[in-house]
Formats: structure tokens, sequence, C-alpha cells
């Protein structure tokens, strides 16, 4: 509960830093707290935005707040165990949980991209169940991250593994010309459509019948991430024995940690938690 609530007072201070320096240019600014005062589990808050790329600046090293933006470097990967606490997932007949499944992976996951280099976040680190906003809250607060959603499906081909990224998003942007929080993946697709496809295709060198390249669903954790951002299922709870997922945890890690390697020299980061790419 007190990393809950530490996660949260830091996701508020880089978003009402965004929301304030948006309002420089644009006023009057949106109330920037009121969705992280939100019971976790609702959805579709009102508040938090990121800037628009209408203010001119997507696709561009350039920001919105000019000469206060430096580049940086991607250093950082948010790590999400899907489900926890009371929500355990996809589950098997032989009594495999996919919540527990992925914390498992996700420690695998975590020591191979520390030795490619990058600082890693976890959304949580035992059974806990954040609100998707929660865990979207804590990738937005990061500068140079990405994030990388951890899943066991139900389906799918046993010892294959899928990357999926957030099918295309409306450019909707409020009347402060601001992007809505539960559309703040948008500027960020074309960079997680390439993230996803490096990690693919590692893993479809890894486990034979896996896709070659990412595949788009709607997938709502993603929708209101602001970094580049995918989500890896693997198949699949169906198994009879876990140690047949167990066995793929490692090249699964590799893959993602290869894959976040490959991209970094692709996305130039700005400076600003939750700002533009
Ligand atoms: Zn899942």
């Amino acid at each position: 509960m007190k990393n809950i609530i530490r996660i949260k007072s830091v996701s508020l201070i880089g978003l009402v830093y965004v929301a304030l320096l948006a309002a420089a240019m644009v006023a009057p600014s949106p109330a920037p707290s009121q969705a992280l005062h939100q019971a976790p589990g609702t959805s579709t808050p009102p508040g938090p935005s990121v800037p628009s790329p209408q203010g001119g600046a997507a696709g561009s090293a350039a920001s919105p707040f000019g000469a206060q933006t430096q580049q940086g470097g991607l250093n950082i990967v948010v790590l999400d165990p899907a489900h926890g606490g009371t929500d355990p997932g996809a589950r098997g007949t032989g009594g495999i949980r996919e919540s527990e499944i992925v914390l498992d992976f996700a420690i695998q996951v975590r020591r191979a991209l520390e030795l490619q280099g990058f600082q890693v976040v976890q959304t949580r680190q035992g059974n806990e169940n954040p609100s998707f906003d929660d865990r979207s809250a804590t990738a937005n607060a990061q500068r140079g991250a990405v994030f990388v959603t951890l899943h066991i499906s139900s389906t799918g081909l046993p010892g294959t593994a899928r990357v999926y990224v957030n099918s295309d998003l409306p450019p909707v942007t409020d009347s402060n010309g601001m992007i809505p929080w539960d559309r703040a993946q948008a500027p960020f697709l074309v960079l997680s459509r390439t993230f996803g496809n490096l990690v693919q295709g590692f893993l479809a060198q890894r486990f034979k019948g896996s896709p070659d390249a990412a595949q788009t669903a709607s997938v709502r954790q993603l929708r209101t991430t602001a970094a580049p951002a995918i989500a890896v299922e693997i198949s699949s709870v169906t198994v009879d024995d876990r140690a047949d997922l167990d066995r793929m945890a490692p090249g699964v890690a590799d893959a993602i940690a290869r894959g976040a390697a490959a991209f970094k020299p692709s996305y130039v980061v700005p400076n600003t938690p939750g700002a533009l790419p």
C-alpha cells in the first residue's frame, strides 16, 4: 500500500508538471489531479493529459517547451506483470494462474534488461493488483522509458509468444489542445510498433510458430500509457505442466532485453515526463 501511495504521488508530480507547462501555452489548464484520485478500476477518467501533436512538435526533436527540453536516452523499462491480487488472470485446468507466472517471468526479464544496462521499474512486486491507471501512471512519470506488460494467454499454440501494440487511436484532443489521458498512447503508436516488431522478431527466432511481426489489438493497459508500449503474451496456461512455461522464461527475457537494446537508438527521449516523443 505504501508503495502504491508513493507511486501515485510521484506520478502526480510528473503529470502536474506536464499540465503546468502545457498551461503556459494553452489556458485554461484542466484539473490535473482528478484522475489520480478516482477509485481504482474506474475507466476513462478526465483530467491529466499530454500535450497534443497539434501543438506543432510532433515527430521531431523539438518540443512544445522549446529551449527547456534537452534530449536524453532511453534507459528505463517499466515492466508490468499483469493481473494480481483478486485478479488471477487466465487459469489453466492444472491450477496454473497467469498472475503468478507473469511475476516469475518478470524476475528473469528484469535480470536480462539490467544486464543490457536498463533500469527496471515494476508496476507490482508481489500479489497486488494496481489499477490500469496506476500502472500507466507509473510509466507516465518516467522520462526515457518504454513499457512492457506481460501476459500468459489461455489460447494459442503452447510454446509460442506474441507481441501486441495498441490499434490506431483517433487523435482526439480536448478543448485545451491536449491529448486526453485515455488517448495517451496515440502519439507513441509508431514507436510502439517499431519496438514491438523488434521484440517479436527475437521471439520468433526462439519460439517456432510465433508471428514474425507485432499485431495490433485494443489493449486497455496500453491506451493510457504515454511511452512506447507493448504487450507480450505467452501461450499458454493450458499446459499440463507449468515447467513447460518456466522453460520459456529465459527466451522471453532475452527477446525483450535484446528488443529494448535494439530499439534504444531509434528513440529520442523528451526531457519532460509524459511529453511527446
Ligand atoms: Zn492477461
